[in-house]
């Protein structure tokens, strides 16, 4: 289940921790093109999404976001190299640090979070196709297993807006990596089911994997790569274990 806001929406399970701050934003929350172009080419955050995250009680000044490269490369990161990891090509970051935001940018691929519940630790996952072929949610559990000591049956997962199986067509080709939706002769990927999948094969138990079913390309109140094209801004997907 998950709550609506101005800002977006947030998992109810998540939240219920009481440890973890957390958001998958809207568009209108979100960064626009010009501002996702300026994180892009300087590695920094505009000042106005920094005051406006910080009034959701986000940490702004040790926020921290990888270079998303649809790859599966994993940072863990602690309070000494916060500010090293900005450029650094990832896409997904596990953190044990308290007050450390860490962000996803997304507009159709799949913004995960995984909150260990009793060591207390968070990632945040970008998973669009290749990610997802890749297995990326599968290595992240591996790694907060045998990099913090995470028993998988104690991850909370929360699975955000991303573009559904209603719209994810895709060339067959991908039937390589993916169980393929058959409609009308098109094929099609049902994203979030897959990341479900990997989870669940990983060790993460069902009833702790919480989906949203917003699709971004049907919701207009989110960005969609597919159907607003390549100048599109993001959704900010961010995930901070509080004091
Ligand atoms: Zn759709």
């Amino acid at each position: 289940m998950f709550i609506n806001s101005n800002e977006g929406i947030e998992s109810i399970s998540l939240r219920n921790l009481g440890f973890v701050n957390h958001l998958f934003s809207n568009r209108y929350f979100g960064i626009d093109f010009k501002e996702y172009n300026f994180i892009r080419n300087n590695f920094e955050i505009p000042e106005t999404t920094y005051e406006k995250l910080a009034k959701l009680n986000f940490r702004v000044d040790n926020l921290v976001f990888s270079k998303q490269i649809h790859g599966d490369e994993i940072i863990a990161i602690d309070k000494v190299d916060i500010k090293k990891i900005r450029g650094t090509e990832a896409d997904a970051i596990i953190t044990k640090e308290t007050n450390i935001p860490i962000v996803i940018f997304t507009t159709d691929c799949v913004p995960i979070f995984l909150a260990d519940k009793e060591k207390k630790i968070v990632a945040a996952v970008h998973a669009g196709w290749r990610g997802t072929a890749l297995k990326i949610a599968s290595k992240v559990v591996k790694k907060m297993s045998d990099y913090f000591g995470s028993s998988p049956s104690n991850i909370i997962a929360a699975i955000g807006p991303s573009i559904g199986v209603c719209c994810y067509e895709v060339q067959q080709e991908l039937g390589e990596f993916f169980l393929l939706k058959m409609s009308n002769e098109k094929f099609y990927i049902d994203l979030k089911e897959e990341n479900k999948k990997q989870l669940i094969e990983s060790g993460v138990l069902e009833e702790n994997i919480h989906e949203s079913f917003i699709c971004t390309q049907c919701n207009h109140d989110f960005y969609s790569y597919r159907r607003d094209g390549a100048n599109t801004g993001r959704q900010i997907n961010i995930i901070q274990i509080k004091e």
